[in-house]
């Protein structure tokens, strides 16, 4: 078994231009499959924060690349799911304790290719550890019940089978913690995968494979296929062999591929776009509110599919919480996710960077205010957008009503609980949706009539907890399996009922 990827780890800072695509020993992504790392790196991903330091390398996969991992997955997955549960969930939990090891490593390459500070990345780092502990974990688990029969001298009993070969697409925000929550309960369960990481990210799918390979994981069981979405992506979707597929991404790639999929009744998980909304009400803490706002609309740098992106707030808390929202967007200031004092990092691209600006500068031309923030930024230096907050705009604006995936929040007057609930449901997306106030009864009324998957109350929108569902309605999400936690594995397996008679 060769491995290149990874090993080494040269001044980074150092390699640039046409040096770069020499020095790939420590920058390089390839495809893993049936155990080997194989394909010319051919693609070049810079930092985001530094637009002359290279910051990956990677392989640009074909339809034979896909055709020949889903042959090795197909070839692996019954011994596979020969293996004890507990064995399997053995090389899981060896695999997230090589993550933790790593993780100062990893954590910084993330940080190149996708621009998130360093604390964020060393979090998602262990995040991905600890998932992959929690389902190693799970090796030990009881599956399926015991039932009485109707029947005399009979047992019923339930199992849980798996799939078979799981295709996995998965996008650049969380580029090692996504691939990991998607891999960790199709693996426990018993079925092999393919993955196709998003282009942007490269590295970071390669170190979850590293790990897993380092782990002991056999050949085949896991494979990685880099490339672009419409060539490798759209082969693993339509290749019959593959019985389930599960897609982080955007909405419209999303329907894309479920369409795909229904065609030949495979099962198909989808987590989609987000539009989250969070109703600041006048019996709230404004700052408290406004840190909550804060936290769930810039952290990450927007760039969660969780992240606040409309507030609705009644007329006696609205000024003072514009005023500390104002104040807590100016707390999180720029700069290269490295270098320890930024507080928010790089947008990941030049394309999401402008339509970051576009959303603002549209908002402001049709009358809003911005509060904080600024569109005026040039592309094509370090991708650094500031924390906006917009404010007395119309609420059929686009910034309103449409993802940007940008550390924007639109900040909107409703006159009361009820109007501030019918707003925040009037989306297309259903996701997480939040509230502020001090009213156990208001809480729990929206709990139960806000049309979202995730609901928080005095907590940011974004920001989850590994073992417990996550997933959402409307267009953000299939709303059919739920990811994370044990429920999980529903997705990955499909049941049995067994009788037995003596
Ligand atoms: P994207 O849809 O552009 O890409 C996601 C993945 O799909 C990538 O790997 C990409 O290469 C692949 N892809 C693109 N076109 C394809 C095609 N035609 N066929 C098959 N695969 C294709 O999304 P992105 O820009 O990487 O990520 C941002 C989006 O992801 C946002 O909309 C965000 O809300 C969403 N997201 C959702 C969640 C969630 O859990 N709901 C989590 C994170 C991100």
């Amino acid at each position: 078994m060769t491995s290149t990827a990874l090993e080494t780890t040269p001044d980074r800072n150092t390699i640039t231009g046409q040096n770069a695509i020499t020095a790939q020993n420590a920058l390089t992504a390839q495809h893993l499959i049936n155990g080997q790392w194989l394909g010319e790196a051919d693609t070049q991903r810079m930092n985001p924060a530094r637009p002359e330091e290279l910051a990956a390398v990677s392989p640009s996969g074909t339809a034979g690349d896909v055709d020949a991992a889903i042959t090795a997955a197909k070839v692996a997955q019954p011994g596979w799911a020969a293996l004890p549960a507990p064995s399997r969930g053995a090389i899981l939990i060896a695999a997230g304790n090589l993550l933790i090891e790593r993780q100062a490593t990893i954590a910084e390459d993330l940080v190149r290719e996708e621009g998130k500070t360093l604390a964020e990345a060393k979090g998602e780092v262990k995040r991905a550890a600890d998932v992959l502990r929690f389902f190693g974990s799970l090796g030990w688990a009881a599956t399926g019940e015991v039932l009485p029969s109707g029947l005399p001298d009979t047992t019923i009993t339930t199992r849980r089978e798996p799939l078979g070969v799981i295709g996995l697409i998965t996008p650049w925000n969380f580029p090692i913690a996504i691939p990991a929550w998607k891999t960790a309960p199709a693996l426990i369960s018993g079925n092999t995968v393919v993955i196709k990481p998003a282009e942007l990210t490269p590295l970071s799918a390669t170190h979850l494979a590293r790990a897993l390979q380092d782990a002991g994981l056999p050949a085949g069981v896991f494979n990685v296929v880099h490339g672009k979405g419409r060539v490798v992506g759209d082969a693993l979707a339509r290749d019959p062999r593959i019985a389930g597929m599960s897609f982080t991404g955007s909405t419209n790639v999303g329907l894309g591929l479920q369409e795909i999929l229904n065609a030949r009744r495979a099962r198909v998980q989808l987590e989609m776009g987000g539009k989250n909304g969070v109703l600041v009400l006048d019996d709230a803490d404004p700052r408290k509110a406004a840190q909550v706002v804060a936290a769930g609309a810039f952290g990450l740098t927007g760039q969660a599919c969780t992240a606040t992106s409309r507030v609705y707030v009644t007329p006696g808390i609205r000024p003072a919480f514009l005023e500390a929202l104002t104040e807590e967007a100016a707390a999180y200031t720029t700069g290269d996710g490295l270098d320890g004092n930024a507080r928010m990092g790089a947008v990941v691209s030049k394309q999401q960077f402008e339509q970051d600006q576009a959303a603002v500068r549209t908002a402001v031309e049709r009358g809003a205010t911005l509060l904080h923030g600024s569109y005026d930024g040039d592309p094509s230096g370090a991708l650094f957008f500031p924390a906006a907050v917009l404010t007395d705009l119309p609420m059929d604006d686009a910034a309103v009503t449409e993802e940007i995936f940008g550390p924007v929040v639109a900040v909107l007057e409703v006159a009361d609980y009820e109007a501030g609930l019918e707003a925040i449901n009037d989306s297309r997306y259903g996701l997480t949706a939040g509230i502020c106030t001090d009213s156990l009864a208001l809480a729990t009324d929206f709990a139960a009539r806000a049309q979202a998957g995730v609901i928080k109350v005095n907590r940011p929108t974004a920001g989850l907890d590994l073992n417990v569902p996550f997933g959402g309605v409307k267009d953000s999400s299939t709303n059919t399996f739920r990811e994370q936690g044990r429920s999980a594995l529903d997705f990955y397996t499909w049941g049995k009922t067994v009788y037995t008679g003596v």
